[in-house]
Order: C-alpha cells, then structure tokens, then sequence
C-alpha cells in the first residue's frame, strides 16, 4: 500500500523494547483499592473472596501468555514474571504491560459475579502498570523475596490494625497512633496478649500471598500438559527454587549458589 502523507507521524513512535536477556517482571496494582475495597465491603484485613478473585483474574492472564513462568500476588497486585528470552511482542514494554494489565483488569471484572456472589460491582476497577527489568537470577529472586516480605510487614500490621479498630472500637488513628514504630514483635506480642491470637496460625495465603507456576499433569488422554498452579508457599528460601528452578528457567541451585558466591552476575 501506498504511504499516505499522514503517515510519516508514526516515526514519532519511540522503541521501548526490553532489553535482551533480562527478566521481564510486569506488576499490576490496583489503583485506589483503599476505597475500592470499602466501597465493596470488602471483610479486613483479608476478604477470601477478594484474593480469590485476584488468582483467577491472575490465572487467565497466565494461561493466555504463556511466556509467563511465574506470577506472585498479594491484597490488590500482582507481578507476572516472562521468560528471560521471551520475544512476545518484540519485547516492546508498552505492548507486553498493556496487554497483562487489560486482560488482567478484564478477567477481574468478568469472574467477579461467580466469585463474589451476589455482591454488586458498584463501579468499574482498575489498576496500574509497570515493567521493570531484572537483569540476573539473584535480582529475580530479591524482587520476589522483597515482595514475599511485603506482604509479611503489611498483614501483621493489618491484623493489629484492624483487631484493635474492629474488637477495641478504636478509630483508625487511634489504632495507627498505638502501633507507630512497633517492631514486629511487638504486634505478635499485642495480638497474642490482647486477642488471643497466634500470628503463625493465621491462614498462610495471607501471611505468604499466592505463587502461580506451570506444572505438568495429564489431560483428558492421559498425555502431560502443563497447567498453571496456585501455591502458598514460601519462596524466598532455597527450598522452592531448587524443587522449581527448571520449569521457571532459572540455573539450577548449585550454579546460583557458585556463582552468587563469588559475584552478582547470575
Ligand atoms: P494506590 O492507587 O496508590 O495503589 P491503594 O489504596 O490501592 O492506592 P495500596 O497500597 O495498593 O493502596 O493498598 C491496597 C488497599 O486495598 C489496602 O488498603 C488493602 O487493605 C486493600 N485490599 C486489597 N485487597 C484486599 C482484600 N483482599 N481484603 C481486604 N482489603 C484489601
Ligand atoms: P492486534 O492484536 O494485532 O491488534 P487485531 O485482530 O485486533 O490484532 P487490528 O488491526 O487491530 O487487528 O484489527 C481489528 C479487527 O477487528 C479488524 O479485523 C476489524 O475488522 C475488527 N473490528 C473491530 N471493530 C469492529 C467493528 N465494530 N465491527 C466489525 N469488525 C470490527
Ligand atoms: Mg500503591
Ligand atoms: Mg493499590
Ligand atoms: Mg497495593
Ligand atoms: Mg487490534
């Protein structure tokens, strides 16, 4: 086809593929969950159902990319990790965030009437977008662990918070002048002491958030398929990455662990 004369303003087009070899980690978030949560009565600190819904919205975008070898989420995000050597979309950022993030947004609101029930979606969410690149196994691994711990610093929190607020009747500042500059053992001990719980006995989905990898198991012909699965686990230690590391395209333990040893470039 011709080229019309309109058409020289697509040279204003910036690339903005990733570059090569690095892993690509794309991490949704959703925007204003703080009141999107409260306007749907979502039960604090943790709804079930909520979560729930976050994994199968989380799910369809793994099954539907599937260059993506592992998604990790907790209360409104999640990231989706692609292969190292992925070539979907040329590895344009643009077209690899937009794509997760819209399929994301779309599955969320499409499961939210078999999920959760009979409650209305009072207006339309959203969420927002980033990709960042993590150039080695030991960065991959530290952004996990980083994200893994997050969700450890906020349920505690949350669960103080919201027993005192919720059991103690206090107003939110209040609860958040009583826990200013706690240190986490101090929570454990505040709940133990005043509510009578264990943390350690909380549900681990909340204490750990949810990893999805892709394990093989056998389809209606008895042949292997990968499938994506839902985990609880922990997986800043060694233990997951060495049962994991092949299907998610890591180095195998050993090598990371030499190589960790004596420089970052894993
Ligand atoms: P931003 O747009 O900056 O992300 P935000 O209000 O979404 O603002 P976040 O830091 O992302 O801020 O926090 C998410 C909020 O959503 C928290 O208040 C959290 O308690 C709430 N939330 C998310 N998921 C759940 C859930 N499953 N159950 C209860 N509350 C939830
Ligand atoms: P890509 O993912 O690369 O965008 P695509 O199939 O969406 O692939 P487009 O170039 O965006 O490709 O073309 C959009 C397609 O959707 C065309 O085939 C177009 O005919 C069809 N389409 C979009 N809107 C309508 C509409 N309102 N009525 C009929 N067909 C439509
Ligand atoms: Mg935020
Ligand atoms: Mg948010
Ligand atoms: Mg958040
Ligand atoms: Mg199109």
């Amino acid at each position: 086809m011709a080229m019309s004369k309109f058409e020289y303003v697509k040279q204003f087009e910036r690339d903005d593929s990733c570059l090569p070899n690095c892993w690509i980690v794309v991490r949704i978030d959703g925007r204003s969950f703080s009141k999107f949560s409260a306007a749907h009565q979502f039960i604090k600190p943790n709804d079930a159902a909520a979560l729930e819904l976050m994994n199968r919205a989380a799910i369809t975008v793994m099954e539907d990319f599937r260059e993506i070898v592992l998604a990790f989420g907790q209360s409104d995000e999640y990231s989706f990790v692609f292969r190292k050597d992925t070539q979907l979309f040329k590895r344009r950022a643009s077209k690899l965030m937009s794509n997760v993030n819209s399929l994301f947004t779309s599955s969320y609101v499409f499961h939210w009437p078999r999920i959760m029930g009979n409650k209305e979606l009072r207006y339309p969410p959203s969420f927002d977008a980033r990709v960042v690149l993590y150039p080695t196994d030991k960065n991959l691994r530290d952004y996990l662990s980083w994200r893994q711990a997050d969700v450890h610093v906020n349920n505690l929190y949350n669960t103080c918070f919201w027993n005192l607020v919720l059991k103690r009747q206090m107003t939110s500042a209040q609860a958040g002048e009583k826990l200013k500059g706690t240190l986490s053992s101090h929570k454990n001990e505040l709940l133990f002491q005043e509510f009578g719980i264990n943390y350690n006995d909380e549900p681990a989905s909340f204490r750990k958030g949810t990893t999805l990898i892709r394990k093989l198991a056998p389809d209606g012909n008895g042949k292997l398929k990968p499938i994506v699965v839902s985990l609880v686990d922990d997986i800043i230690g060694d233990r997951f990455w060495k049962e994991n590391h092949e299907v998610i395209g890591l180095k195998s333990l050993a090598t990371y662990q030499r190589l960790t040893a004596t420089n970052n470039s894993t």
